[in-house]
């Protein structure tokens, strides 16, 4: 019985990750490019509205191995998860 659960749960857990996205963004100091998967369950923070309601952003800084320059992206979301707005210092997104 034990045994059956645990198999149902580690099957659950092992599903592929589909609340995501693929954020590509290029260095504007050394062209490196760097293909980042967001996960929106775990790296959006909640941000409270003053009408009380829940939107989501995200704040991520990205640094290349051989270059000094850091990038900051920052992303808004709506209470869906859904992206709003996108803003990134010291380097551009790549349009796929
Ligand atoms: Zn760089």
């Amino acid at each position: 019985m034990f045994k059956k659960l645990a198999s149902l749960f580690g099957s659950k857990a092992s599903k592929p990750a589909s609340d995501g996205f693929f954020l590509d963004v290029r260095c504007s100091q050394c062209g490196e490019q760097f293909h980042l998967y967001i996960n929106k369950s775990w790296e959006l923070m909640q941000n409270f509205e003053p009408d009380g309601s829940v939107t989501y952003f995200l704040k991520k800084e990205i640094f290349g191995v051989g270059c000094k320059n850091r990038m900051q992206v920052h992303m808004k979301f709506d209470a869906h998860k859904k992206l709003v707005s996108k803003q990134i210092e010291n380097g551009e997104f790549v349009e796929s």
